[in-house]
């Protein structure tokens, strides 16, 4: 989006109102405040309107660790935005309590960079036998990436790395694929027998019943 595009707008808007309301201030304030207020509204109904069918669809606050997750009416809901480059749509909104969006924006802050779609994770090489690289990935972590997020596997002793769609790997992160680790963080490996996927650790489960990923090395020099 080009900004001064967006100013000239702006600057278009305020002429025609000072224009229109020559030098008197009381016009002035008023023909201000109306079309400020319409274009706040013109935002609030797109956001109602997305809320009412979010909660006609699936009304579930989205924070992951909320106490009380059905909800009953749209009284008190947020609606958040899952990619926050893009706008208000159906497709990526969600709903949520007002103290839970709250926790989710102060979780999302904390963990990764705004406005950064690809987030790396970094491994050392392991020589243990069992696996070659180790990343792990904690709830808190998981719960603010977007569906567009896309995450980088990078192996730091040779600079190779693999660009993984977060949409691709969310499905394999379920209950009982957490570790005791943190928070119950979900641990993705590189097993030696298969050194071109990605296994999802399954506490419970032998290394070559885990599930995998193929993926591709790519060395990117930057
Ligand atoms: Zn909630
Ligand atoms: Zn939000």
């Amino acid at each position: 989006m080009k900004t001064e595009i967006l100013e000239k707008i702006l600057n278009d808007v305020r002429k025609t109102i000072l224009n229109y309301s020559g030098n008197n201030s009381d016009i002035w304030f008023y023909a201000n405040r109306f079309v400020f207020a319409r274009l706040q509204l013109d935002e609030r109904r797109t956001k109602n309107k997305i809320k009412k069918k979010l909660f006609q669809t699936r009304p579930a606050c989205h924070y992951k660790e909320c106490p009380q997750k059905k909800l009953e009416s749209l009284k008190g809901i947020h609606l958040h935005r899952q990619d926050r480059t893009k706008g208000y749509s159906l497709k990526n909104c969600v709903l949520a309590h007002s103290e839970c969006h709250k926790k989710m924006h102060k979780e999302e802050s904390q963990n990764i960079p705004t406005n950064k779609s690809v987030i790396p994770r970094k491994s050392k090489k392991y020589n243990n036998g069992l696996f070659l690289y180790w990343w792990d990935l904690p709830p808190n972590l998981v719960n603010s990436l977007s569906l567009y997020t896309i995450i980088e596997f990078v192996k730091k002793d040779c600079g190779e790395s693999c660009f993984i769609p977060f949409q691709l790997i969310r499905n394999y992160l379920a209950k009982y694929r957490q570790t005791s680790r943190g928070s119950g963080n979900w641990g993705i490996k590189v097993l030696p027998q298969k050194p071109n996927e990605l296994a999802i650790e399954e506490p419970k489960k032998r290394t070559d019943k885990w599930k995998t990923i193929p993926v591709r090395w790519d060395k990117i020099n930057v």
